[in-house]
């Protein structure tokens, strides 16, 4: 035997990031649509928009700048850096200088970012479930223990402080907290927000707070920034956001993050051994999108809404299924656990993962199954698709249960 062959081929420590159970759905539903199956589906996280004209110009020009062509500072464009900061005090109240802002490759990057400075082996990182995949991987990838806080649809999927209390340890030494959230589509009302921002600010505990979604709420539902209406958590918090979901731009990679000065240094110093800059032309679009007007998620948002009222109104007629009114982001988040163990074309579905895999099967419809987001019996389905789309989709799924 060879002496690689005796030795692990993969770290212990990437070997154990967990499959994402969106894979199997979201491979099933390519290969079905590569054979040439009329498929929809449900489990994109990205508005089907296309990114505003003026915003591609800006990227347009760009390539055409020297300047744009070689490396830049590891911790973004200054230019893009301070309008940030200007846009965070415009859209959310939260003061902070360019300094505090880092420029990473989308949001995700951010949250890996912040977990890594954040995190020493053995910290637990309090998590509300369900929650976006992404969360437990970075923390256990930073060494972290992710502790899951469930939360259920009586109570709008939001945490509650007496959860956090029993769960607060020595170890505690942080909370990842999203309104509007990924996947359940439920916001936090302001009271809430300052509550557990208060709780975190008196014990030390730090918050990571994922504000991608701020400008997409429903209804009466409104977005709060967290160090905003707890301004004492200034020092011990950090804000995630980007441009993929504001401005219809998740393929152009840009996000950042806010931090107290010294988290910055440090995220930065490890951004530039792993990435460096952002790319150029992807930044110089994020400015254009950022400096300019929110016109184009306003209309973005207004066909959101009505597209999440259909969906949900349609899911909630379905025996079985049991859905809360979307209040943000772009996802409902039905318990369908009334339909386990019923007999549908001849098969059984015990979990969601079967029941997903048996829509995309019987009526070619791909939606993820809970179970990619720790919580299992549950489903989230996408509205960011066009009407017609939604309507056939969850018309076959209810036609197949019906
Ligand atoms: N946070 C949440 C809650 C998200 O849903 C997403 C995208 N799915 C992101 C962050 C990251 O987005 P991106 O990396 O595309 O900026």
């Amino acid at each position: 035997m060879s002496r690689i062959s005796e030795r692990l081929r993969v770290s212990r420590r990437i070997a154990a990031i967990t499959e994402s159970a969106t894979l199997a759905v979201d491979a099933k539903a390519k290969a079905l649509k590569a054979a040439g199956e009329d498929v929809i589906g449900f489990g994109a996280g990205e508005p089907d928009f296309s990114t505003p004209a003026h915003i591609v110009d800006a990227a347009i020009a760009a390539c055409s700048d020297p300047a744009m062509h070689h490396y830049t500072p590891a911790a973004g464009l200054p230019a893009l850096r301070a309008a940030i900061a200007e846009k965070t005090m415009r859209d959310s109240g939260f003061e902070c200088t360019a300094s505090q802002v880092l420029v990473t490759n989308g949001g995700k990057q951010a949250v890996y970012n912040a977990f890594q400075v954040l995190v020493d082996e053995g910290d637990e990182v309090l998590l509300p479930a369900p929650f976006w995949t992404t969360y437990p991987e970075s923390i256990a990838l930073a060494g972290g223990v992710p502790v899951v806080l469930p939360t259920v649809e009586d109570t709008h999927f939001r945490v509650t402080l007496e959860q956090l209390e029993a769960a607060r340890t020595e170890r505690t030494k942080a909370l990842m907290f999203v309104s509007p959230s990924n996947p359940t589509g439920s916001v936090y009302p302001p009271e809430l927000v300052t509550e557990i921002g208060c709780w975190a600010a008196e014990h030390g505990v730090w918050v990571v707070t994922d504000e991608i979604y701020e400008h997409l709420t429903y209804g009466d539902h409104r977005f709060v920034s967290m160090p905003t209406v707890v301004p004492e958590l200034a020092d011990s918090c950090v804000i995630v956001n980007g441009v993929a979901k504001t401005y219809a731009m998740t393929g152009w990679r840009v996000g950042w993050m806010i931090g107290p000065p010294d988290i910055i240094a440090a995220a930065a110093n490890l951004q530039s051994h792993s990435t460096s800059n952002v790319a150029n032309v992807s930044q110089a679009a994020a400015l254009a999108a950022v400096a300019g007007d929110l016109a184009a998620v306003a209309e973005m948002r207004t066909a959101f809404e009505l597209r999440g009222k259909t969906m949900h109104e349609m899911l909630s007629a379905i025996d079985g299924f049991d859905c809360v009114a979307p209040e943000g982001a772009f996802y409902c988040f039905p318990s369908m656990r009334g339909v386990l163990g019923r007999m549908i074309r001849g098969q059984t579905p015990e979990t969601s993962l079967d029941l997903c895999e048996l829509f995309l099967e019987e009526a070619k419809v791909a939606i993820v199954p809970g179970e990619a987001f720790g919580a299992p019996g549950y489903a989230r389905l996408s509205f960011a698709l066009c009407d017609d789309d939604l309507v056939e989709g969850v018309g076959r799924i209810a036609a197949l249960l019906g």
